[in-house]
């Protein structure tokens, strides 16, 4: 017996990079787990390899009739939701003064609508279920920013604190809600940077979707004394810089 088993989990964005993993972890342990994802060729071919109960819907998660229908084939085929990670997101560069609006728009329409919509759309499905957990994955963005990814900080931060709200909204219904922050890890979204990215970092190194999984597993299997919480896993980058202060004494 897993420790998810009973459970029914909706992973956003699980065809692929950081939501794959997840699915694969959340499925070890015994969920019954959907993949929701505009990618539906890989979503389906990732559910046909996890086995059991698990299937890909295709998703688009800003999309509020998505979400509706997501939720009632859900719910009609497996039974109430008791597990969301909202995953999916986008990346899309720019300056404040360079990036246009149909960019920012897309960027907060897939990272920040998309998980409310998502947080709507299953919050009775969490009732029914008697409780359960929201994963939210927001960034280092959220925490901390860097020039030319304004859109992307902003939904990051926006998704922060929707978690909060979120987690006080829900906690009446036994329903935890906590963010997850990662810094730089490898999947296809991080592609086109080289190792001098993470060169600085006190761990010198990109970090793993396989981690990210399980500290989204701990959030939902024993990280009960916490909601509206973030999670790290940044390489040690918020620890501050690395040691430049000389002394001549
Ligand atoms: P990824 O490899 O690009 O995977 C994201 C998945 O979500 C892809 O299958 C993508 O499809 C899908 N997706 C995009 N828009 C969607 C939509 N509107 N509805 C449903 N699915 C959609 O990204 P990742 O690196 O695994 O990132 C996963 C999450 O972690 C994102 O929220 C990201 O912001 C966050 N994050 C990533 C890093 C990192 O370094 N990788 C760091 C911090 C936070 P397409 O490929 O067709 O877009």
């Amino acid at each position: 017996m897993g420790r998810l088993s009973e459970r029914v989990a909706i992973v956003t964005g699980g065809a692929g990079g950081i939501g794959a993993a997840v699915a694969r972890l959340l499925a070890s342990e015994g969920a019954d787990v959907v993949i929701a994802d505009v990618r539906d060729a890989e979503g389906a071919r990732l559910a046909a390899e996890l086995g059991g109960r698990a299937r890909g819907l295709s998703l688009d998660v800003s999309s509020e009739d998505g979400w509706r229908r997501t939720v009632a084939e859900v719910e009609r085929d497996l039974g109430p939701v008791s597990v969301l990670v909202n995953n999916a997101g986008i990346a899309e560069w720019g300056s404040m003064e360079d990036q246009s609006l149909a960019s920012f728009r897309r960027v907060v329409d897939v990272n920040l609508q998309g998980p409310w919509l998502g947080m709507r759309a299953v919050a009775p499905s969490l009732r029914r279920a008697g409780g359960g957990v929201i994963v939210n994955i927001s960034s280092l963005a959220g925490l901390t920013s860097y020039a030319g990814i304004g859109s992307y900080a902003a939904s990051k931060w926006g998704l922060r604190g929707l978690t909060k709200t979120a987690a006080l909204e829900l906690a009446p219904d036994g329903v935890r809600v906590c963010s997850v922050h990662p810094g730089a890890i490898r999947t296809p979204m991080t592609a086109g940077f080289g190792d001098a990215y993470t060169s600085g970092q006190p761990i010198p190194r990109f970090g793993e979707p396989e981690e990210v999984a399980r500290m989204v597993l701990f959030i939902i299997a024993d990280a009960t004394f916490s909601t509206g919480t973030e999670f790290v896993l940044d390489g040690g980058i918020l620890a501050g810089q690395p040691a430049v202060v000389t002394s001549d004494d």
